[in-house]
């Protein structure tokens, strides 16, 4: 088998695959077009689905250390060829090439995991003689994998966060079929080039290229698939969990994160984190901050040093190691963001600084006095945009933090250890960092939301958990 250094084939079922209708994947910043992918056919979906039926049976048979083995070579397979993984990353997607090469180092970090994560599936034995008449029973219960998992992953993080479905799946032994983000293809298929160098049998890994509205149906309908595991927006999802039917559901969608900053904070660092965490990757990033709720006495002090930290940011030409914001995914996109932000100005919103669009750029925007009845008060902007609120204490702004749909995570920065312990307790979310902003994640930890936001928990472990089954074995002996 051949590795394609570009992404002109798809990988199907072990094997490179043309398609006679192309996609082109531009290059955001100039709309230049920098590769070709095929668009795959329901026909190629259901060969795929087909192939991943042999696949399941291969990979389950896998020993451990086996799985081991192949995860571990694709982490060092990236780990060695990473700046052409962060160069493809940085091409087709709006990162700048720092943001890309920390996610690489991250998709190293989750492939280790993953492989380690899997001489970690236990069982456990049940005492069976706790029901009287079962005194003769011993037996345990292990977990199986599940079989066929379909995966769709969203532009933001191409590489790592397609690694966070893939990892996993190998690990416990399954087959799984990744339908990337159509915009942002060639990472999906590097991580299949990685898998590939590494071994991986053939038909246990599909990464197949395509429209979602198109292809997508089948992967999600399909009853060989046991479970659609999906990162993206809410309407997708939404559609997706309609259509699923009887499979295992993961949801990992969007939200608008809130942070709350107390009169007792360190207001430097507050600044730092909340501007880091308001504009990483543009600010199309599911954890960013977009609303920050500050306490009122130290709010002038608070908006002027935010203001002047945003406008130090440098937007530009995301190859250069000197630049700290791209552009957004599609000129499309800064335009969707900049409507947005013009209506919220229209409605009496304050405009700090920002608001500017050059095609498919947005500059880092701050918004104060946001009325409620904006749509980027309670929606997902996903841009490079944050909405700065005066709030008299704690209970305020936990209430507005709360007034959304949305709960994945939240950041507040204060010294007291009691306001600390009574945000942990009441805001709605799934993960809550003190003395950071909501832009804070590491690979093993459990990674979800509540509300629209998502259901189930990624991270390698809970993963592995989601990605498989419990089976009870229970044996009746003739003598106790
Ligand atoms: P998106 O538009 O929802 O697309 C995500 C993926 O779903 C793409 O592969 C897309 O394919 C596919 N898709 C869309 N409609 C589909 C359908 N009806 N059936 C099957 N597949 C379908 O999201 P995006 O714009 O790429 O990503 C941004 C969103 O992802 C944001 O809301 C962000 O918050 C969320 N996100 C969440 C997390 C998390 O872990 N919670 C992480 C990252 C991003 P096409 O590309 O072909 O349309």
């Amino acid at each position: 088998m051949t590795t394609q250094l570009t992404g002109q084939k798809m990988f199907l079922a072990g094997n490179w695959v043309k398609s006679d209708r192309m996609i082109e994947v531009r290059d955001p910043q100039d709309n230049s077009i920098i590769d070709t992918v095929p668009a795959a056919s329901e026909e190629h979906m259901l060969m795929c689905i087909e192939e991943a039926k042999i696949g399941a049976k291969t990979a389950a048979s896998m020993p451990v250390h086996e799985r081991m083995k192949i995860v571990n070579s694709a982490a060092e397979y990236i780990e060695k060829n990473s700046e052409k993984y962060a160069r493809t990353i940085a091409s087709e997607g709006s990162k700048t090439i720092r943001e890309a090469t920390k996610e690489v180092a991250r998709c190293v970090q989750t492939l280790r995991i993953s492989a380690e994560e899997a001489r970690r599936i236990h069982g456990e034995t049940i005492p069976f003689d706790q029901m009287p008449g079962s005194e003769n029973r011993v037996g345990y219960y292990y977990r199986f994998p599940i079989g066929i998992i379909g995966a769709i992953t969203p532009f933001n993080d191409p590489l790592n966060l397609v690694a966070h479905k893939v990892g996993p799946a190998i690990a416990s032994g399954n087959a799984i079929i990744v339908k990337p983000a159509t915009v942002t293809p060639l990472s999906a298929l590097l991580l299949a080039e990685a898998f590939v160098q590494a071994g991986l049998p053939p038909k246990v890994l599909s990464v197949i290229t395509g429209y979602g509205s198109e292809i997508g149906d089948v992967l999600v309908t399909h009853p060989a698939v046991r479970m659609v595991t999906f990162t993206g927006g809410l309407e997708a999802g939404e559609e997706i969990s309609r259509k699923a039917g009887l499979k295992k559901i993961s949801m990992e969608l969007g939200s608008n994160s809130p942070v709350i900053i107390l009169e007792d904070a360190d207001l430097e660092d507050a600044v730092e984190s909340t501007v880091s965490g308001a504009f990483w990757a543009a600010g199309q990033n599911c954890l960013g901050v977009q609303r920050v709720y500050i306490q009122d006495s130290i709010i002038a002090k608070f908006e002027k040093a935010f203001v002047e930290r945003t406008s130090q940011y440098r937007v530009g030409d995301k190859q250069s190691v000197h630049i700290d914001m791209g552009p957004l995914i599609s000129e499309k996109e800064a335009i969707r963001v900049e409507n947005l932000v013009n209506e919220a100005i229209e409605k009496g919103a304050l405009l700090l600084t920002g608001g500017e669009r050059n095609g498919a750029f947005y500059s880092p925007t701050v918004l104060a006095n946001v009325p409620e009845g904006c749509t980027i008060s309670k929606e997902e902007i996903f841009g490079p945009v944050v909405l700065l609120y005066s709030v008299s204490d704690l209970e305020e702004a936990i209430q507005r933090s709360n007034d959304v749909n949305y709960g994945l995570q939240a950041g507040i920065f204060t010294r007291d250890i009691e306001k600390a312990h009574s945000a942990i307790a009441k805001l709605d979310v799934g993960g809550i960092m003190i003395n950071d902003s909501s832009d804070y994640r590491i690979d093993t930890m459990p990674f979800g939301g509540v509300k629209k936001s998502g259901l189930g928990r990624e991270g390698i472990k809970f993963s592995v958990q989601e990605m498989t089954e419990p089976k009870v074995v229970c044996f009746k002996l003739a003598i106790h």
